[in-house]
């Protein structure tokens, strides 16, 4: 699935045609709010975001996502119109992965997706799996088990528990929490990541207690005592 940000409805139209054409799921959005309520859905294989947009510019979006955990690898082309050097380096500093220069054609579009799909294959094939005390995160495939039975989760819970996995040891505190895997949409408050840390132990039944409450501060995955 290709999800596609983009306020002009001419491009928009093109460049969905243009997917679909080669055999590519894709859906397209015309405002940020549309595209962050899809994002809370599903996330796509690969984002073609545009820069100047209305409610908030692509370049805002592009660091909120780079900041959020599930999405920090989410690969990402820039479609714009701006072409000055300059924006090149602010688009590429923000973490996107490539940029297309309006106006593209369809086939050059193309091309950089499935050039910027095998990159990110072959990343996603070299990541590391992640354990500790019976469960095993496959970041590759988005799946959690706990000793070997699959543990089906939602995106908040997966994200939760990506984060405190992948930086074992390290408490992090609710805040951080909330900004990493809430940040770009977050309404709630903190009492939420508690919410979601109870599901999240309650769903990983015998291996809920790997997560551990450090009391005052916030939450952690400890060290490897527990293997
Ligand atoms: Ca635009």
């Amino acid at each position: 699935m290709i999800y596609l940000l983009e306020d002009e409805g001419g491009i928009r139209n093109f460049v969905l045609y243009a997917l679909n054409n080669s055999g590519f799921e894709a859906e397209g959005f015309e405002t940020p709010s549309a595209f962050y309520k899809a994002m809370e859905e599903r996330l796509p294989d690969l984002l073609l975001l545009d820069i100047m947009l209305p409610e908030e510019d692509g370049i805002s979006i592009l660091k909120k996502l780079r900041g959020a955990g599930e999405t920090r690898r989410l690969p990402i082309i820039l479609l714009t119109a701006k072409s000055t050097e300059f924006d090149k380096v602010t688009g590429l500093d923000s973490g996107a992965d490539d940029y297309i220069t309006k106006p593209f054609g369809a086939m050059e579009l193309i091309s950089r997706i499935k050039a910027l799909l095998r990159r990110s294959r072959d990343g996603d094939a070299a990541a590391e799996e992640l354990t500790a005390g019976g469960i095993t995160l496959v970041p590759s495939r988005h799946e959690v088990s706990c000793g070997g039975a699959p543990v089906a989760l939602t995106l908040k819970e997966y994200e939760l528990l990506f984060t405190l996995l992948r930086e074992r040891g390290k408490v992090f505190s609710r805040e951080q929490l909330l900004s990493r895997i809430w940040g770009y949409d977050f309404k709630g408050e903190s009492r939420t990541v508690d919410v979601h840390i109870r599901t999240l132990r309650s769903k990983l039944g015998a291996c809920g207690d790997v997560i551990e409450t450090v009391r005052g501060v916030g939450y952690r995955i400890g060290g490897g005592a527990l293997d």
